[in-house]
Parts: C-alpha cells; structure tokens; sequence
C-alpha cells in the first residue's frame, strides 16, 4: 500500500462475491491477491468463486430474470441514468482505482472513466428506444406482429486491459434490454467491477440483475454456467482462442453469443498523408495503454517515400514519453500488465531485429521492482516477422515500407483479425477505396482512436461477432418472435 487516500480507496472496495443482492465470501472462504503491476505489491485479497458459486450466482440471476423483463423500459432507463451520474461523482475514484490495479497512466483512466461511463447513458437512451412493427400479411388475410423480447440470463466475462469499459459496454446494454447478468471480470483487475457493482446497487439495480463472480479458476467456473441450459446468452472479450473454446461450449446450448476477440491493426500511412496528423494518430493508436488494447495499431504500413521521415519523427515523440507508475503526473507510459507480458514483448521486438529490423529507439525491459518495457520503434521489419503477424500488446510501434497502394491493401490484409484499421490520406477517393477494400469491422481515417458508446464496436474474421455499443448494441440482448394474427375484418 503507497499512501492512505490509495488505501481508503482499497478498503471501500468489496471484497466479495455479490449473488442475489448479497456480498458474500467463496465457498470454504477461499481468497486470491490483486496485485498493482507497477510495484508487485498485493493490494487487495478478494472472493475466490467455487463453480458452486459460479452456479449460485446463475441461481441468482434466473431467479431475478422474469420481474426484471417486466419492469417498464422507463424505469430500466431511470436506473442506468442514475449509474451514470453516479460514476461521473465518483469518477476520481474509479481513475485512480484502475490504475492502481492495471497501471494505466491516470490521464488514460480518466478518459477510460468517460467512455466506460457514456455506455450507462447511450444505453438508458436505448432502453425506451425498442421497437417492433405491426402490418398487413400481403396476402391481405392477416395481420402480422414483430416483437423484441430480453434474450435472458447472460454470462458476460472481461479482459484487465479496461477494466471499466469492457463491464459497462456488456452490462448496461444486458440491464437495458431487461437481461439480468453473471459477470466475471479478468482475475487481474477485478476491483473497479466490484466497486461498478457496488454503484449499481446504490443507483436501484435490484438483488440478483447484477452478479459478480471472481475466480482463479476461469476454466470449470465458467464452463458450468455456460452449459447449464437456464444460461440464453454469453458474451465475451479477450483472447482470440480463448473465444474459440468458449464458443465450442456455447454450441452445446446454441446459445447467442457477442464475441470481442484479438487484432492486429494495420495503420496506413499513404505519401500524400499530412505527416503531422499521421504522428499524433500513431502515437495515440499505439501508445495508449501502452498498446495493451485490441485497436491498438499492430503495424504500421508506410510508403517508402516518407517511411524514413516517419519513423524519424515517431522516434522523437517516442523518446519524450516518461515511464513509471501511473499515479505520478507526468507518467505516459505505465507498467505491462505482468511477467509474461514483458517476456512475449521483448521476444517479438528481438526476433524482428535478429532477421534484420532497425531498432530505432528502446528495446528494454526496465529493471528493477514491476513490469515495464521500454517505448521501442522498429523500422524496416521485414515480412515474416512475429512482430507483425501476432497481436503485440506491448508498447512496440513496427514499421514496414510499401510501394503503392495495392501493396498496403494486400499486406494490410495478411492476417486472420479484422477489428480496427487506420488510414492517413490527403485523398478523399483514395480513403474512399480504403474503406472499401479493408477487411476490418472499423477504420479511423485520418482518426488514431476509434471508440465512441455510440458506435458499434466489433470485427470481421478472427476478431469476433456481434457489436457493443451504438444502435446494434442493445439488439445483442433482445431477440425477435413474429406473431401471425388472423384478419380483424374476416
Ligand atoms: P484472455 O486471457 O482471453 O482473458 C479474458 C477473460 O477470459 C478473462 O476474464 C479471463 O479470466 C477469462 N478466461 C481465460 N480463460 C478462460 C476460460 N478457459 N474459460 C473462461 N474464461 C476464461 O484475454 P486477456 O489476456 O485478458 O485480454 C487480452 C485479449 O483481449 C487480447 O487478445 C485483446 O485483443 C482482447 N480484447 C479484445 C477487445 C475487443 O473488443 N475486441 C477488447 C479488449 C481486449 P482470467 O483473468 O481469470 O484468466
């Protein structure tokens, strides 16, 4: 523990399981530490769930399902507005709060709040906002009816890299839509969802629509929920084969599923790109939680006429950014989220300058107590490197020529993810082209940073299905009946 503010914090934090309205401990009192990566140091011992508990909080939820489906829209919206009023007075807290837990600069966690936050109050817009349609069988011999109706209990399970947002993307929509949810937060930053859920209750969420779960034993907990058949919906965010094995058991039950899986961004920067546009765009698609986001921009595709100017002038931002612990002002860029992240780090920048990259600028782990890497840029990495077919999520901004326009198409698109691409041109019908010919479920053009509640998040191939967020959003939690009705006249 650093200072008494952080521990006052840490101890309004529950450290619970909540079923059915309840904070209460895991079977045979089983605990597990939260850990701040920037120090090692445990900060927080909390509930380690059982499957028994994983299947109570499912009780939970199927029990609090039909009276929730029934609540007027209305007072669903009411509640979520309430959530996100009381997130922006608390909004300090939940900052400080994830950065301690995942070591986002809190500039960065501030902004995490604001966005995390915008989903309670798209969502409580969305909630009144369902429709359904009613018209003439063309036949002209009846009347048809299309209804919207809460899919039903929904598992929603969330990566550490945004602890807020990830939760509230999933569950206000669930809420909205008349879900009731089990939600089992990433073992490494579990707190801002206890202390999300803990803000729900206080905003009028009543017992069982809300639980929270959280285990060491991702795995059995988890596949008990999704194959038990009360279970209608399962959502998910984090890894790509994770998401591959969580859909297999999902078959079983045809449940509806939202997957939010891995990337691989490519960022395009044309010749005829305004090169200073192009530098902030990449700093912040890459360095923003020190590349530990699923848009973070994995490649950066740069024709070969200004390739060298561009990583010339990334190079110089580069070496202003300021390493260390979150909390501290100037910090930009915090702690990898552990060991195995500074590990895999490190491996894919050497293997691209062992098969002939420039490493341009850092290159390192840092010594000493927690997980920091080095902000590093590397030019000229040559086809064929890891660094450019895996996801990197560490702070490594990789750069690789091309000679004209089809060649970025075809290297933008040599890979198996599909989430976010970015694109710097000066030409409208050339970014036109771009936005037709890139396989990817979003783009910033001329943008680093695509995310906005009001958007529909999502992925072509590997990265996923489904979308969070925007109008599709709340549809992931509503299904469709048609009804037949005979001719009012006949
Ligand atoms: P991860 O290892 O797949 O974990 C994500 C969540 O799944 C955690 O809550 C984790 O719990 C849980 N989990 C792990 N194994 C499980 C299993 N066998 N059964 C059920 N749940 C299991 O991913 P991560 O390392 O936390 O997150 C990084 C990944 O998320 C990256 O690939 C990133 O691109 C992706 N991501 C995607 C989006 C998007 O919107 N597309 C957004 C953010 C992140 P534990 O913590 O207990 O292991």
């Amino acid at each position: 523990m650093t200072n008494n503010h952080e521990d006052e914090l840490l101890a309004g934090v529950p450290a619970g399981l909540l079923i059915g309205g309840e904070w209460r401990p895991a079977e045979g009192g089983r605990t597990l530490d939260v850990s701040d990566p920037a120090t090692g140091k445990v900060i927080a011992q909390i509930a380690d769930a059982s499957v028994a508990d994983g299947q109570a909080a499912l009780d939970a939820a199927a029990d609090a399902f039909p009276a929730w489906a029934a609540t007027p829209t209305r007072e669903r919206a009411e509640v979520l507005r309430r959530a996100f009023d009381l997130l922006q007075e608390r909004a300090e807290d939940f900052a400080l709060l994830m950065t301690i837990e995942m070591g986002k600069p809190l500039a960065e966690a501030r902004g995490e709040v604001a966005y995390g936050g915008e989903f309670n109050r798209w969502f409580s817009e969305e909630a009144a906002r369902v429709q359904g349609r009613y018209g003439a069988n063309p036949e002209g011999t009846g009347r048809m009816i299309v209804s919207q109706h809460p899919v039903g209990p929904c598992y929603l399970i969330t990566p550490w890299n945004f602890p807020l947002a990830m939760a509230t993307r999933k569950i206000a929509p669930a809420l909205a839509a008349g879900c009731t949810v089990v939600v089992k937060p990433a073992t490494q930053t579990p707190l801002t969802t206890l202390l999300f859920a803990a803000l729900l209750a206080d905003a009028g969420v009543p017992a069982g629509v809300v639980n929270v779960i959280t285990t060491s034993s991702a795995g059995p907990v988890s596949e008990s929920i999704i194959r038990d058949p009360r279970l209608r919906k399962l959502s998910f965010t984090g890894s790509t084969p994770v998401g591959q094995r969580l859909l297999a058991q999902a078959a079983e039950g045809v449940l509806r599923t939202s997957m939010e899986l891995g990337g691989n961004a490519p960022f395009v920067v044309f010749d005829d790109a305004d090169l200073d546009k192009a530098v902030a765009g990449a700093m912040s698609a890459k360095f923003r939680n020190v590349g530990q986001a699923c848009t973070a921009a994995n490649r950066f595709i740069v024709h070969r006429s200004v390739a060298d100017e561009f990583a010339r002038r990334v190079t110089e931002q580069v070496k202003g950014l300021v390493i260390g612990r979150g909390t501290e002002p100037d910090v930009t860029i915090g702690p990898l989220i552990d060991d195995r992240a500074v590990t895999k780090t490190a491996a894919l920048v050497d293997d691209a300058v062992s098969r002939g990259a420039t490493l341009r600028a850092g290159g390192r782990a840092v010594p000493g107590a927690g997980t920091f890497y080095e902000p590093t840029v590397v030019s000229d990495v040559p086809e064929g490197s890891d660094l450019l077919r895996e996801e990197i999520f560490g702070p490594v901004l990789a750069i690789v020529p091309f000679e004209d326009e089809d060649d970025a198409v075809r290297i933008a698109n040599d890979t198996e993810y599909g989430l976010v691409s970015y694109v710097y041109t000066e030409n409208l019908a050339r970014g036109q082209r771009m936005i037709e010919r890139l396989e990817t479920g979003m783009m910033g053009l001329n943008m680093g940073v695509v995310s906005n509640a009001a958007a529909p998040f999502g992925g072509w191939k590997m990265s996923g299905l489904g979308r969070e967020g925007g109008t599709e959003g709340i549809h992931e939690y509503l299904q469709t009946k048609y009804t037949l009705t005979a001719d009012p006249f006949a």
